[in-house]
């Protein structure tokens, strides 16, 4: 038997791919899994393309480890690279795009190049995990063309998995143990089965209805396909986790329309204004972009008046990164390094105020808990997450493990972590 180790790099999506790719490969019986690159004989890198850094970082991976053993690259780099790839690393022995990815069990044995449009097939006989929480893609693909992103060109245009195939894997985890589902797509506002007519809160109203899953997150919103239907929907459904991810990337008009977003920075604040107004007690956290081409004082200084508006629980802060084929990359990256790093800092240090006195507000109140596991600092003690995503450690001994507790939140024990009593 061959001996596979799998180093994923990048979003969820690429953890939920390396996940099949295990499935597939254990599926396959030739193959046994490793926890490190040492003793394995190939080694599958799942790459991520979005930032410059990403790749870099994926690259020199690969050029540590193509020499030694079979490598291959899998995911979005793969995709967007293609045959360049073999021409920087002669002895790369595959490169498989994210349209191949469930051929991986043919291509593993003879090498080569895969990349472009191929069938996309689920395979349920391939869920191994037996995690308490768990992800799975209900949609692949982008028809946003954001102008700084390559996701629509690595990932293609967006399908939606059918409904009822999405409920056989939720309905096999839930067999395995798993206790939260996190659904995943690039926007998962825009699911649809069009077959049976399902839009993502029908989906999300089916699939509460899975015995053995306590909890459904998702991941990632587009502000413009926000609708009120989905509040409602997650407002009145107890399963369905009151936390939002809704990056809004600027809060400048003219950023936003050069970013391609499709919609306004008022649009953004009326729709975390009704997400507020329907569900009391909720979690918004964003992800912003700053030092986009053309972006002056003026632009980010009204990215920082919508941070200190809606008041976000958290923020991803990226410095723009120019991606080569987007239309972003056919302006001018006018903003100097210094200064993207001087927005980004300002925009972390006004975020960690907000969160600060968020999060203050969270002690003394009364929550339900999922507990994940042991906790890493202290033998006694199981990590736990609330619905808004918060982690809080209590007292507990591991026959709690996967179940839901109702907990008082007693302390802050970090800047975003909290240490509570079961009540
Ligand atoms: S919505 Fe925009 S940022 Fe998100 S994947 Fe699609 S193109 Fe990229």
């Amino acid at each position: 038997m061959e001996k596979v180790f799998i180093r994923t790099f990048g979003c969820q999506m690429n953890e939920y791919d390396s996940e099949r790719i295990s499935g597939i490969l254990v599926k396959d019986g030739n193959y046994t899994f490793v926890n490190s690159e040492s003793p394995a004989d190939i080694i599958i890198v799942n790459t991520c393309s979005v930032r410059q850094h990403a790749e870099d970082r994926a690259l020199s991976y690969i050029g540590r480890y193509v020499n030694k053993k079979k490598v291959i690259v899998v995911g979005c780099m793969a995709e967007n690279l293609k045959s360049q790839l073999f021409i920087k690393y002669p002895k790369l022995f595959g490169i498989v795009g994210t349209y191949n990815i469930p051929y991986i069990d043919k291509i593993i044995k003879k090498g080569g190049l895969y990349v472009g449009k191929n069938k996309d097939i689920y395979r349920p006989d391939i869920i191994i995990n037996k995690n308490i929480t768990s992800y799975i893609t209900i949609m692949q693909g982008c028809n946003n063309f954001c102008s700084y992103c390559v996701v629509p060109y690595v990932r293609g245009p967006e399908r939606s998995r059918p409904v009822t195939e999405i409920e056989d894997e939720m309905k096999k985890l839930a067999e395995n143990g798993c206790k939260e589902v996190t659904l995943l797509g690039q926007n998962v506002n825009s699911y649809y089965d069009k077959d049976n007519k399902i839009n993502f809160p029908k989906l999300l109203k089916k699939l509460v209805k899975i015995d053995g899953i306590e909890r459904i997150r998702f991941m990632t919103s587009h502000p413009k396909d926000l609708s009120e239907e989905l509040i409602e929907t997650i407002a009145s459904e107890k399963k369905l986790c009151k936390h939002f991810h809704l990056p809004v990337q600027s809060g400048s008009d003219h950023i936003l329309e050069l970013m391609n977003r499709n919609y306004t920075s008022s649009l953004y604040i009326e729709k975390t204004s009704k997400i507020r107004e329907i569900i009391k007690d909720v979690a918004i956290t964003t992800d912003i972009l700053v030092g986009f081409p053309c972006e002056n004082e003026k632009d980010f200084n009204d990215t920082v008046k919508l941070v200190e508006k809606v008041r976000f629980d958290d923020a991803f802060v990226f410095k723009y990164s120019e991606r080569k084929g987007t239309e972003a990359a056919k302006l001018r990256d006018d903003v100097k390094e210094e200064e993207k790093l001087r927005r980004l800092n300002y925009i972390l240090e006004i975020q960690a105020k907000i969160s600060e006195d968020i999060n203050n507000n969270e002690v003394g109140k009364i929550v339900d808990v999922l507990c994940l596991g042991k906790s890493l600092r202290s033998s006694d003690e199981l990590k736990t997450t609330t619905d808004k995503n918060k982690k809080v450690y209590i007292k507990a001994g591991e026959d709690k493990i996967g179940k839901i507790l109702k907990v008082k939140i007693k302390e802050k024990r970090t800047k975003d972590a909290f240490f509570g009593e079961i009540i």
